[in-house]
């Protein structure tokens, strides 16, 4: 990666993931010099994501193709076995080489004229005749962007509301095997398994991924994720057992929703350090990508046109999660194997699965749907 060539910047980014890099790449692009720093030693290193990209994800960022999977639909399995499909009419999901989509994403912002301090990591900072002095680096920036992730330091250290509520998720990637329907995400309710979550298998890029998560119980009570026991659950299925390791992960997904506050005096939050993930399906790329880039609009319109300080503006424009946020609580609270298995092949949670899963369509579209592609919904055993 390149040196910086000099250290005062219109812009530091702390984060060179999905955020950091998308932000890094517009306001690079706009005209602003830009520095991002990521602790990790290069693009791609430590994968902490399943990186599942929802279709809109996949178009607010053209992502190359060789680096994804399209996955049509998801398999809904009810803790005794019995599996529910969804679809949505041109609708898929996008599975990607995680480490690969990083390396794009940093080339992308390089070429656009960032630069790339990896094996940098932001400890603190201090706000002096405005700008931000960064301890033990030498850097100086006029504006500072946290795209640090769930447990952001920037956060910390200018007194910025930081993520309270998480869930842990554990992940194994194994090679690739011909036991996993590659039509599907293949998620797994089940409230002894993956209380406040669920677990899946997902036919990922050249290779199968496994993992569950947990929520904490509605009262704050800790749960961990058992992952020798949803494997126990899925093996006799998929048979991973034939399949060689290829790698680990494990990480807390904020679910909380929106910090606060957000931003202080050229200081701003983006992507997990914000609390920008969806509370009901813990995905937060789409966000990542989405409100990275509109922040890095925000701070450009501030320092290049007096434009309407950053954080009042993004204030206005991330989302707040309101039925996300509820359906969450519900959900944490872990409703009985015996309930679910009954529940989800009535009409309404079928209708609710559609949302979820495909946003926008919500229930009309699940309708339409189920219509046009015969979807009245395929059942069968695991
Ligand atoms: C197990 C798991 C599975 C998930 N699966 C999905 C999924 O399939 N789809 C989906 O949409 N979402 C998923 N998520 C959530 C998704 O990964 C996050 O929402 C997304 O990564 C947020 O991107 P970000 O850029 O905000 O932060 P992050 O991806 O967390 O990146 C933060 C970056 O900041 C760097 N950093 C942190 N502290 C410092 C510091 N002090 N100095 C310098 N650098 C620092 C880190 O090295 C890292 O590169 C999953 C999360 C987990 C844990």
């Amino acid at each position: 990666m390149r040196k910086p060539e000099f250290d005062g910047y219109d812009l530091i980014i702390v984060g060179a993931s999905f955020a950091g890099l998308v932000a890094a790449r517009t306001a690079a692009h706009r005209g602003l010099k830009v520095g991002v720093l990521d602790a990790k030693k290069e693009p791609g290193a430590r994968v902490r994501t399943t990186g599942i990209l929802v279709k809109e994800a996949a178009d607010e960022i053209d992502i190359p193709a060789a680096l994804t999977r399209r996955i049509p639909g998801a398999r809904l399995y009810a803790p005794n076995g019995r599996h529910l499909d969804l679809f949505a009419p041109g609708y898929y999901f996008l599975a990607t080489d995680t480490a690969g989509t990083m390396r794009f994403l940093a080339r992308e912002a390089a070429r656009a004229g960032a630069h790339l301090l990896f094996g940098t990591r932001f400890t603190g900072g201090a706000l002096v005749d405005d700008e931000i002095r960064l301890e033990g680096t030498g850097l100086k920036t006029r504006y500072l962007l946290g795209a640090d992730g769930a447990r952001s330091r920037v956060a910390e250290a200018f007194g910025l509301g930081r993520n309270t509520e998480f869930l842990l998720g554990v992940e194994t990637e194994y090679e690739e095997t011909p036991t996993v329907d590659p039509d599907f995400i293949h998620c797994y309710l089940d409230t002894r398994l993956a209380p406040g979550y669920l677990g899946w298998v997902v036919p990922g890029v050249n290779m199968t991924q496994v993992g569950v998560a947990v929520s904490r119980g509605l009262f704050g009570e800790e749960r961990k994720p058992d992952y020798a026991a949803f494997l126990r659950r899925v093996d006799p299925t998929f048979a991973l057992w034939n399949c060689a390791e290829l790698a680990k992960r494990s990480g807390p997904i904020p679910c909380g929703g929106l910090v606060s506050p957000l931003s202080t005096r050229r200081v701003l939050l983006t992507g997990d350090a914000a609390g920008l993930v969806s509370p009901l399906t813990a995905g937060g790329i789409r966000l990542a990508f989405q409100y990275g880039r509109r922040a890095a609009q925000a701070i450009c319109d501030y320092l290049q046109a007096g434009g309407p300080d950053p954080g009042a503006a993004m204030a206005e424009e991330y989302p707040t999660f309101g039925s996300k946020a509820l359906l969450r609580r519900l959900w944490s609270a872990a409703p009985p194997n015996a309930l679910l298995n009954l529940a989800l092949f009535t009409p309404p949670m079928q209708a609710l699965a559609q949302w979820i899963y495909f946003r926008k369509r919500g229930f009309a579209g699940a309708e339409a749907s189920l219509r046009a592609q015969s979807l009245v919904p395929r059942r069968g055993t695991a």
